[in-house]
Order: structure tokens, then C-alpha cells, then sequence
């Protein structure tokens, strides 16, 4: 422990976001950083305590107490090397993860926890400027071909994986990018997909992975003719079936599935910076989003950008506490009331949070000419009888809402069936392709699932850890034994 009275001394201080007045004039990212000598003063917080909770609360378990001291100590190099043990990429979990582990930061208890995910983030950066990450080609080749089907962070981490361990990994990936959601899903302003994930695509490259991009396997390239070519497949497909809205009007112009949007946005700034208008413009338009998360928040910061009329987001659930409730207690992870950057963006142009709880969509409304021009909604309450959740529609309470843009943002509904049908694979009660945790291995032989294929729609350092892990197991079946962790 570097600094026994770092946490009475120093108070929590988290690296700014830039100004939502300005960031949502271009597609920078909205983080900021934190200057060296004040990062070190947040790592000094930490308290080495006994029982590290963040450390099994962060799903790749990374070593946190050992790196916020070497950061303490101005040991940046030897930080890094720790976080590498456990992190492929600490340049993606620093800018995206929700940070479950601050969640369990000890010092949470009764103080702000520990800056975790930007002290992660910094340590990876300052190894980027200090010409710390460089290609390691494996000096043995094993002779041994792996397919990875998905560059998603599932495939891109069982293939950095089993690349170390000298195998010959081809990634085939359907979109025109690599990256999976870190490349067409997450949006530019939250991570930057030339300056960070190209960047560490090209070393990858650099160490030997082959990427192949533009191949649907299962359209394009059977997934047979991949069973006789590798001596092993990952399926690392995600979880893209998006959950539908069925009420009346849901065929109107004007309605789409937030990837839609998303996607197209992202390409179309990546091919043209917008130029050649392949994109859903939210521009002077009345949007709704529909659905929280991520992927409605993300569709609500790139409505600003785009210069939307008004933007409402409706939420099914009820309003979150604003701290711990008493059937949530530390070391859970907090289920409070969160701002997060798009809806900052909203509050701060248009002066109210863009969230409406409780709120049910009954009808899209038609303007006549086969476009969606508002939504019709109903208020709910939700009710717990003894311990039987039920919601029921509030009498009276039905309103309209103005929306020329509709963004479905509700969730994935696993992944999608050709390839299961294809290999006869089994598939569990969800859908999603059926391998146990720590195995991986599916009911094919040869063939792993790794990421939100297998375990449902999730994060980025839960498909990190299953990559991960899938890469251990399919080495293990490949060699007969494994050191990958
Ligand atoms: C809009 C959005 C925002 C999100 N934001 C966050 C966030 O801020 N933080 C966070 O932790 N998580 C976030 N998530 C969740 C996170 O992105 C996913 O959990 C994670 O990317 C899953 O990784 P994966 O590798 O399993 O799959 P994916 O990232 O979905 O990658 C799967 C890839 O497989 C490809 N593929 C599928 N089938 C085939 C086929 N037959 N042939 C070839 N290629 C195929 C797809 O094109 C895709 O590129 C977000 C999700 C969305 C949708
Ligand atoms: S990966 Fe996420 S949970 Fe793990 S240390 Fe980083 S921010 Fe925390």
C-alpha cells in the first residue's frame, strides 16, 4: 500500500467530460483525462485492503489494488504489465465498462470509490505513448488453424489468445469493419474506432491474426467447409436479434431498430464523415427512443449530434432510487439513478432529462402518407405481491407524443439461427448457442461459443473474459494440456 492516509487525505476526483454544450457539435470522444500528478493522488486512495471486492467484482479480475499503487508510485511500466495479465484490451474496458468494481470498491462504503476504470484507462494510454505496446509475434508456430467467427471483443480477445499461444487464427467478420459492436455499435464519441480500435487492430495484424471482413459465414462460406478447413472454430456472433415492438403502426416509415441507426451512422462518419448521406438523420426531427441502456443512450448522444428537435426516452421500469436501496446493498452492484453522457446532453440543450419511467407505447400514429408521426403511450405502476411482480396500465393516463423518429432500443434477443441450425448445435432455453461457462465447448466437437452468442446480451469485459476463456479451452483441445489463462 502506497499511501496508508491516501483515502483521508484525497477525495474522490473523476477525469471530466468535455463540455456537452460543445461535444455535441462533432464526434470526438467526451472524455477527458485526469493530469498525471492528480491520477496519482486517486490511485493513493486505494486502500490495499485485505479483501480486494473490485478485484472479483471486475469479470477479468484485474489485479486493481497492484496497479492504483504502482500508479501511486509513478511505476507506470510495471503497472501496465499487470494489467496485461488479465486484460487484453484496457484501452476499450477503460473508456466502456460500466465499472462493476467500482461498484464494490470497498471505499464505497462510505466514501466515492476509487477512480478504477480511469486509472485502467490512463495506465494503457501512457503505455501507448511510451511506445510500451508493440507487436510480439509468437516465435513458435503450433501448426494449428483456428477460425474465429465474429470480431466482436469475444472473438478479437480468444483470437489475441490463441495467437500467443501459436496458433493460426483466421477472424471472419460479415461487416465491412473488425470490431463487432466495439467498431458499429458503440458510438465514435465513446470510443474512438481510428485512434483506438484500429489502432489496436493493426497490432494484432502486426502479431500474425488474420482478419477477414465482408464473409457471412453460414451466406457466403459454409460453416462445413470451415469444420474441414480448421482444426477448430470459435463462434464469438454476438447477440444481434433485436427485440421488436409489436403494436399497431410499427410497419410506418420512420420506425427503425436502434442497430439500424447506429450503424449506418457510424459507417457513413468512418467512409465520408457523412458526406455521402447513407445514414438515418435525426436532424430537425421529433425522436423517441425507446428503451434505456447503452444502446439508448447511445442512440440519444448521436440524435444531438445529428441536431434533433426534441428527444424523449421512454423507460417501462420505474425511476431508480438515487442511492443504494436497503434490498441493494454494497458490495452489489448499485442499482441507482445514473446521468449518463447523452442524457446530460439533452438536459443541458433542452433543459429537462430526456427520461420518462413507467411510460408503455400503444400505438404509432401514422401522418397519413405512411410515416410515423407520434406516439401514443400509456402510464403503468408496478406492483409486488408478495414477491409477484405485475404491472398494470394507469386508467386515464393515456398522452401523445410527437415523433418523426423512433428508435427501438430494447434489448437483443440472442443470436441468429443459421449457424445453430446449420452445425445441428444446441441451444439453450434463450436461444443463445448452449456451452457451459469455463468450458465452451458446444455440443459440436471442435466448436466453442464465447461472448454474447452464449451468454445473452452483456458487456465488453464479460465477452473479454469469455474470449478469453474459450481460447483456453479450444487450446487445451487442441495441445492436450494449456498454459493460457
Ligand atoms: C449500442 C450498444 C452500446 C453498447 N455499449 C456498451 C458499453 O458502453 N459498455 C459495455 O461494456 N458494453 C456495451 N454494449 C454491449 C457490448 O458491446 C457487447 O456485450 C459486446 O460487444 C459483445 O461482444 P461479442 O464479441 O460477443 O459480440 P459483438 O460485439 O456483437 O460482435 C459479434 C460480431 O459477429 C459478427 N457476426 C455475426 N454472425 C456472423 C457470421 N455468421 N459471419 C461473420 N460474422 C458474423 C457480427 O457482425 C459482429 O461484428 C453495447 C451494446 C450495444 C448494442
Ligand atoms: S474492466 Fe471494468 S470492472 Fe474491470 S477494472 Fe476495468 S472498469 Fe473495473
Amino acid at each position: 500500500m502506497g499511501k496508508p492516509t491516501g483515502f483521508i487525505e484525497h477525495t474522490r476526483e473523476a477525469a471530466p467530460n468535455r463540455s456537452a454544450r460543445l461535444r455535441v457539435l462533432d464526434w470526438r470522444e467526451f472524455h477527458e483525462h485526469l493530469p498525471g500528478d492528480k491520477l496519482r493522488q486517486q490511485g493513493a486512495r486505494c486502500m490495499d485492503c485485505g479483501v480486494p471486492f473490485c478485484n472479483s467484482a471486475c469479470p477479468i479480475n484485474n489485479l486493481i489494488p497492484d496497479w492504483n499503487d504502482l500508479v501511486y508510485k509513478n511505476q507506470w511500466r510495471d503497472a501496465i504489465e499487470r494489467l496485461w495479465r488479465t486484460n487484453n484490451f484496457p484501452e476499450f474496458t477503460g473508456r466502456v465498462c460500466p465499472a462493476p468494481c467500482e461498484g464494490s470498491c470497498v471505499l464505497g462504503i462510505n466514501e466515492p470509490a476509487v477512480t478504477i476504470k480511469n486509472i485502467e484507462q490512463e495506465i494503457i494510454e501512457h503505455a501507448w505513448k511510451n511506445g510500451w505496446v508493440t507487436a510480439h509475434p509468437p516465435q513458435h508456430r503450433t501448426g494449428k488453424t483456428v477460425a474465429v467467427i465474429g470480431s466482436g471483443p469475444a472473438g478479437l480477445a480468444a483470437a489475441d489468445q490463441l495467437n500467443k499461444a501459436g496458433h493460426q487464427v483466421t477472424v471472419y467478420e460479415r461487416s465491412d469493419r473488425v470490431g463487432g459492436l466495439l467498431m458499429y455499435g458503440i458510438p465514435n464519441m465513446k470510443l474512438d474506432k481510428k485512434a483506438v480500435v484500429q489502432r489496436r487492430l493493426t497490432i494484432m495484424q502486426q502479431e500474425g491474426v488474420e482478419f477477414v471482413v465482408g464473409v457471412h459465414i453460414g451466406k457466403d462460406i459454409s460453416i462445413h467447409d470451415l469444420l474441414h478447413k480448421f482444426d477448430a472454430i470459435i463462434l464469438a456472433c454476438g447477440a444481434t436479434k433485436p427485440r421488436d415492438l409489436a403494436v399497431p403502426g410499427r410497419g410506418l416509415a420512420g420506425v427503425h431498430f436502434a442497430m439500424e441507426f447506429l450503424h449506418a451512422n457510424t459507417r457513413s462518419l468512418l467512409d465520408s464523415n457523412h458526406q455521402d448521406g447513407n445514414y438515418i438523420s435525426a436532424k430537425d426531427r421529433h425522436v423517441v427512443v425507446i428503451g434505456g441502456g447503452d444502446t439508448g443512450n447511445d442512440c440519444i448522444g448521436t440524435s444531438m449530434r445529428h441536431g434533433c428537435k426534441s428527444l424523449v426516452n421512454f423507460e417501462l421500469l420505474t425511476q431508480p432510487p438515487t442511492s443504494r436501496a436497503a434490498d441493494n446493498p454494497w458490495p452489489q452492484w448499485p442499482r441507482i439513478y445514473r446521468v449518463d453522457y447523452g442524457h446530460e446532453e439533452v438536459r443541458t440543450q433542452f433543459g429537462h432529462d430526456p427520461r420518462q419511467f413507467t411510460i408503455l407505447t400503444k400505438e404509432f400514429i401514422g401522418d397519413g402518407n405512411g410515416a410515423v408521426r407520434a406516439i401514443k403511450t400509456v402510464r403503468v405502476k408496478w406492483e409486488n405481491n408478495n414477491g409477484k411482480v405485475t404491472m398494470a396500465e394507469i386508467p386515464g393516463s393515456e398522452e401523445e407524443w410527437p415523433a418523426d423518429l423512433v428508435l427501438l432500443a430494447m434489448g437483443f434477443l440472442g443470436p441468429e439461427e443459421t449457424l445453430a441450425k446449420e452445425l445441428g448445435l444446441k441451444t439453450d432455453n434463450r436461444s443463445n448457442f448452449a456451452a457451459d461457462y469455463g468450458q465452451f465447448n458446444t455440443s459440436v466437437e471442435g466448436v466453442f461459443a464465447a461472448g454474447d452468442c452464449r451468454r445473452g446480451q452483456s458487456l465488453v469485459v464479460w465477452a473479454i473474459n469469455e474470449g478469453r476463456g474459450a481460447a483456453r479451452e479450444c487450446d487445451r483441445y487442441l495441445m492436450g494440456s494449456t498454459t493460457l489463462p
